[in-house]
């Protein structure tokens, strides 16, 4: 069995405390895939400083030749795309096909922020006054916590490093730890890039004594955090008392409103990859379905059989459709909400139980779960399960689904399907959601295009590319004048006729 080790200035190393924890199968929980350290302060203090040491050369680097080296780490994930998406499904579940997405995106943010190196865009802009160059440049911030979550152990550290390398940070990523071996063979691979010591260092325990205590710390300059709602948002008081910049994206409730107009067929395939895809497990999963009357009976006689027909089991077996839950606490934490929507009295049309048949009782699987009848303020309508439930709600009219899709604390994504062009336009401007999908379900989003949530979803400063993306978080705006002039100007002054 491989033992893993936190990567501090370049050198892969010990714990201070000695101490390893395992990270395993959540489809075969006896599957023990690594032993990762339990790291304490000590650590996180080594890491922040090797990531201060390395920060005015890798800055003073031309974004270009960081770029390179981005490209370098997008070409090897490339060439052990296979690999990594197995050990993406071994060791958070999802199926196979989805643990290769996963590393997908992450080879399309190496790429796609290689070629930022290239551009950086500021602006440079006329002045009001002769002689003078206005415009503005990016600059870094200095040393960067990155706090990532398991369900997409490469996708999102990379959405994050990546980001904050090309523009001219240095970081400590502290990855979940249920994911800890994605998050190394990550880092390994940036180190086989070419990056230098002391630019990326990762550091592996959890999340109160390494998290917190990194996002916190007097050399750290700003903190990216993807996770739940009750971190992320605590993180977010105490980061702002320290007068640094915070991002995080955190939970959602997320709704696909199918109208009496909607193709079926194509909602139908939207729901199940919606709300069982990653077994439900995504910040985007589409945990709430609100369907037109004339259209609800039907739609449950379709979706029902096509549910109970998921197949579940090993991610890494051709035949499987839904994975296990990460682990058994969060089995249970789906097992409790089912409890949870029955008492409140929605009616359980199939699922609702853990599966235990043969294999599946050695991981933590629970049957894909489908609610009807359900009530916009039930508990099983309004908190995030992050599991494979789905809930049914009923509407009458375009509004009154409007209505219920945005009746949530949550806002990252919401999806309307619908045959008439004018309802899908103003549905755009009507789901209260960072992200928007017509005729598609809650999930798909691409790199190339801001991703954040609204609401109690996210703070404002989205993740990924596209021109108001992540790189606006994760770059300071100089503005810089230059008067060329050889005498005293005044701007607002000098230029007026009067
Ligand atoms: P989590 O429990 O909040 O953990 C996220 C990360 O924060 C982990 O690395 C965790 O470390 C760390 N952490 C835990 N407590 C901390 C603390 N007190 N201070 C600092 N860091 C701390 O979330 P998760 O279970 O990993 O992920 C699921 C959640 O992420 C869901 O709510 C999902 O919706 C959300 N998510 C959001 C997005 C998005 O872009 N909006 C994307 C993916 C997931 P440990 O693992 O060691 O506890």
């Amino acid at each position: 069995m491989t033992k893993i080790n936190n990567f501090i200035d370049g050198q892969w190393v010990s714990p201070g405390s000695g101490e390893y924890a395992e990270s395993c199968n959540p489809a075969l929980a006896s599957d023990v895939i690594t032993n990762y350290p339990l790291s304490g302060k000590e650590d996180v203090d080594r890491a922040v400083a090797a990531a201060a040491r390395a920060y005015p050369a890798w800055r003073g680097m031309p974004a270009p030749r960081r770029g390179e080296i981005l490209f370098r780490a997008g070409e090897l994930l490339l060439r052990h795309k296979q690999e990594l998406g197995k050990i993406v499904t071994r060791e958070m579940g999802k199926v196979l096909a989805e643990g290769l997405g996963d590393i997908q995106e992450a080879i399309d943010m190496a790429f796609y922020m290689a070629g930022e190196g290239r551009r950086m865009v500021g602006e440079t802009v006329p002045s009001e006054l002769g002689d003078k160059d206005a415009k503005s440049i990016r600059v870094p911030h200095g040393v960067f916590a990155l706090i990532t979550p398991w369900n997409f152990p490469v996708a999102i550290p990379a959405w994050k490093i990546f980001t904050a390398l090309i523009c001219g940070n240095t970081a400590v990523f502290k990855p979940s730890s249920d994911s800890p071996f994605c998050a190394t063979r990550l880092v390994e691979i940036l180190e086989e890039a070419g990056l230098p010591p002391g630019v990326l260092n990762l550091v592996m325990g959890s999340g109160e004594d390494v998290g917190e205590y990194l996002a916190l710390h007097p050399q750290v300059a700003g903190v990216s955090f993807t996770g739940s709602c009750s971190v992320g948002e605590n993180l977010e008081r105490r980061v702002a008392e320290l007068h640094r910049p915070i991002a995080v994206e955190m939970g959602g409730k997320n709704a696909i409103l199918i109208m009496d107009d909607a193709n079926l067929e194509l909602a139908l395939h939207g729901v199940l990859w919606g709300g069982f895809g990653t077994t439900g497990q995504r910040c985007t999963a589409a945990s709430r379905i609100i369907v037109h009357n004339k259209v609800y009976d039907k739609f449950l006689g379709m979706l029902v059989p096509a549910a109970k027909g998921l197949r579940l089991g090993d991610g890494l077996k051709k035949e499987t459709d839904v994975g296990p839950l990460v682990n058994e606490r969060g089995m249970k934490k789906v097992l409790e909400y089912i409890q949870i929507g029955q008492e409140e009295g929605a009616m359980l049309n199939c699922g609702g139980r853990r599966a235990v048949d043969g294999a599946l009782a050695k991981g933590y699987f629970v049957e894909p779960t489908i609610f009807s009848g359900v009530l916009p303020e039930m508990r099983i309508a309004q908190e995030e399960i992050f599991g494979p439930v789905i809930a049914l709600m009923r509407c009458t009219s375009y509004e009154e689904g409007i209505s219920i899709v945005n009746r949530t604390r949550f806002g990252l994504s919401g999806a309307i399907y619908t045959g008439c062009a004018d309802l899908a336009a103003r549905a755009e401007t009507d789901i209260e959601t960072g992200l928007v999908y017509i005729n598609a379900s809650t999930i798909g989003a691409e790199i190339q295009l801001p991703f954040g949530g609204f609401k109690h979803s996210g703070s404002g400063h989205p993740e990924a590319g596209g021109r108001m993306g992540a790189l606006d978080f994760f770059s300071r705006i100089k503005v810089i004048y230059r008067d060329f002039s050889g005498r005293l100007q005044k701007a607002q002054i000098d230029v007026s006729p009067e």
